[in-house]
């Protein structure tokens, strides 16, 4: 990219000389009397001559012999002695020597090519528009005069690759320096205050056909495509991408002037003859421009290798693009099977134990933070051994889908249920009381008998035999899973042995934890409420179900501070004989001396159902007003509060502070 103003500061911009100025500003005058003409163009001795001589050149073919300007001029018309006029002094603005050389006389040959075809393209369409359709021929490249002039280095880098890879040049121009020679063309048309239609024409000489379409309505359509064709002329006999121009020029052709493609090489020939008249006229040796058939053999070569090339791209494309969708669909469907491996048993499509595992170890680290229960229920299916040698292998797997099936239906959904090997299956069971988890594992052995399995139209009857476990975690947590598991399944064999289709339920809780437990659940606002009967147990259960769960739990020690219970000295003095022997805040607390029973229950039951909390769900159900809900929480933490206190200190100020 470049900055515009490079350009335009540039002093080597092309300028036009004076006569030239003047003679711009008479033509666009009606009243410019023909004497004012001839006396401007005299003051100039220089361009004088070299308009008489042009005059009697075979480019104007004029019937006699011209001996002065005087009579030339009224011959050749105001218009064109302004051409010639300009032509001569932009001729000499693009010769030069030196290194760029080659590519100034490019320049100025493409030019007069171009203006000749601009010429004969007009009179395709009509007359009127033969002259100054020379002069905007000759003058739409001369942004690359300017260009040439005021940025060399960067416009030839953007001409070579362009020819490299026979790419259009102003839309290069545009990528690689962000303006291209046709609106430097147009800057330079309002710094010479040429018309509307220079400008308008000079602007669209490297439109796509599309955009060309799109300015049917333009006052100044006519220019535009004339313009426009001549550019793609232009290239065609003077760029080295002689195919991608006549691709070009074929579609301007075809849509603008209606001349088939048979037509187009006759017209191309005429067009060489005059642009070899012009040459004659600015005394540029043209030579070097190949014959209309060399040049059309190139460009057919070039044209059948840039098609095969862009089908070449496309089928590629096309191909690699497929390539990847179809990749990713596999991927997709990969990783949805990998995943659902990862989780799920194939044959019964429950959980299967991998994911069990990962889920109870989290599920054994949240409740020994709040020394909630588990649960765990095994379950194995009777002589199962002897179904598969009666019936087969595949009846047995018909069994075991079924049995998945209706246990897994008869978990809650924070159960986890799991395939965990052969013929047994596993329920992990969030806080569940030690009669909750009989009554779930007796559910599951019912369904299992009652399901109706046949074989060959008779019904065989199926049962399993289970075993639960409930406990509350320690809070060094390191082999209860295993433990968990172990008793679960000893609970299973005493079912086994003492007769198989039957449920035997065992409590590894703690004496202890089992007190706190039930103390726990007393001192929750919660229950407090129903205790008030303030609400009955099914409306305040599905509140708590409502009632968010909130981040992190607040820590025992900051509530036991908060509540007053202890001093921050007393609460480090426990967390530092935790780190040591990993018991709970709560049972050190307590062979400590420092709380009671009561009074850890008290500050569990604030930390697990804080009763702010559960107070804003209340209102949100709009089950309770705010000032009564604020109320209710005072008196609770009050009353509660007051009966966890050491029965020496109830009703009296706390002595802690
Ligand atoms: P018990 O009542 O004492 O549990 O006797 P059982 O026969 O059920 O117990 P055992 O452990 O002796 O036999 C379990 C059988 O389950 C052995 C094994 O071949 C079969 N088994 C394990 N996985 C599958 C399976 O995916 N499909 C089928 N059809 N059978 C399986
Ligand atoms: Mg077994
Ligand atoms: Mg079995």
């Amino acid at each position: 990219m470049i900055s515009p103003e490079k350009i335009w500061s540039s002093d080597q911009l092309p300028t036009l000389p004076a006569v030239a100025v003047k003679l711009l500003e008479l033509s666009k005058d009606s009243d410019t009397d023909i004497k004012d003409v001839i006396e401007t163009i005299k003051a100039d001795p220089a361009i004088t001559a070299k308009i008489l001589k042009a005059s009697n050149s075979s480019f104007f073919s004029l019937r006699s012999e011209c001996k002065g300007i005087e009579r030339a001029v009224p011959l050749l018309g105001t218009m064109v002695v302004t051409s010639l006029a300009l032509s001569f002094s932009l001729s000499e603005s693009a010769i030069t020597e030196g290194p760029l050389k080659s590519r100034f006389d490019s320049y100025w040959k493409q030019s007069i090519v171009q203006s000749a075809a601009a010429e004969l393209l007009a009179a395709k369409l009509g007359n009127e528009l033969q002259h100054d359709s020379f002069l905007i021929g000759l003058l739409q490249d001369i942004g690359h005069l300017a260009m040439l002039r005021s940025i060399p280095d960067e416009l030839v880098k953007v001409l070579e690759q362009a020819e490299e890879q026979q790419r259009d040049t102003a839309e290069l121009e545009t990528e690689m320096l962000g303006i291209n020679h046709a609106e430097v063309g147009v800057k330079m048309m309002e710094r010479w205050q040429m018309s509307e239609q220079f400008k308008t024409a000079i602007r669209h000489h490297h439109d796509t056909v599309e955009e060309l379409q799109a300015l049917k309505s333009d006052p100044e359509f006519n220019a535009i495509i004339t313009i426009a064709t001549s550019a793609a002329i232009g290239d065609y006999f003077c760029s080295p991408n002689s195919g991608l121009a006549l691709q070009r020029l074929q579609d301007l052709t075809t849509e603008f002037f209606e001349m088939p493609h048979n037509d187009l090489h006759g017209f191309l020939e005429s067009v060489q003859a005059r642009f070899e008249e012009a040459a004659q006229v600015f005394q540029v040796n043209m030579d070097d421009i190949g014959s209309p058939y060399e040049i059309m053999a190139t460009a057919n070569e070039q044209l059948v290798r840039l098609t095969m090339k862009a089908q070449v791209d496309s089928t590629q494309a096309s191909a690699r693009q497929a390539v990847i969708e179809e990749q990713k669909v596999q991927l997709e469907t990969e990783n949805k099977q990998l995943q659902s491996k990862a989780v799920h048993d194939p044959l019964t499509k429950v959980y299967n134990r991998s994911f069990f595992n990962e889920a109870f170890e989290k599920e054994i680290y949240n409740c020994a933070r709040t020394a909630t229960p588990i649960g765990i229920v095994f379950a194995d299916i009777d002589h199962f051994k002897q179904l598969n040698d009666t019936y087969g292998h595949q009846f047995g797997d018909l069994v075991l889908q079924r049995v998945a099936k209706v246990a897994d239906e008869s978990t809650r959904r924070s159960d986890v249920f799991c395939r965990y090997g052969g013929e047994e299956f596993v329920v992990m069971v969030s806080n569940p009381t030690e009669n909750g988890i009989r009554e779930l594992a007796e559910r599951i052995r019912t369904l299992i008998e009652n399901e109706v399995i046949e074989f060959e139209g008779k019904q065989v009857p199926i049962t399993a035999s289970l075993g639960a476990v409930v406990g509350i975690p320690t809070r060094n947590t390191a082999g209860l899973a295993e433990r968990l598991i172990a008793e679960a399944d000893e609970a299973m064999y005493e079912s086994k042995a003492n007769g198989r289709n039957q449920v035997h339920v065992r409590s590894i809780i703690r004496k202890a934890d089992r007190e706190l437990q039930q103390l726990v659940k007393r001192s929750r606002f919660s229950r407090w409420l129903v205790t008030k009967k303030i609400f009955d147990i099914p409306t305040i259960s599905k509140a708590l179900l409502k009632c968010p769960k909130q981040g992190p739990l607040v820590k025992l020690g900051e509530l036991a501070i908060a509540e007053k219970l202890l001093t921050a000295e007393e609460v480090s003095q426990i967390l530092n004989l935790q780190k040591e022997n990993g018991q709970r805040f709560g049972e050190i607390a307590i062979q400590q001396k420092l709380l009671t029973q009561e009074q850890v229950a008290y500050i569990l039951a604030l930390q697990i159902e804080p009763p702010i909390a559960l107070g804003k769900t209340l209102i949100t159900l709009e089950l309770l007003e705010s000032t009564h809900t604020a109320e209710l929480v005072k008196q609770y933490l009050a009353e509660t509060k007051d009966s966890a206190a050491p029965i020496e200190e109830r009703h009296q100020e706390p002595v802690k502070s």
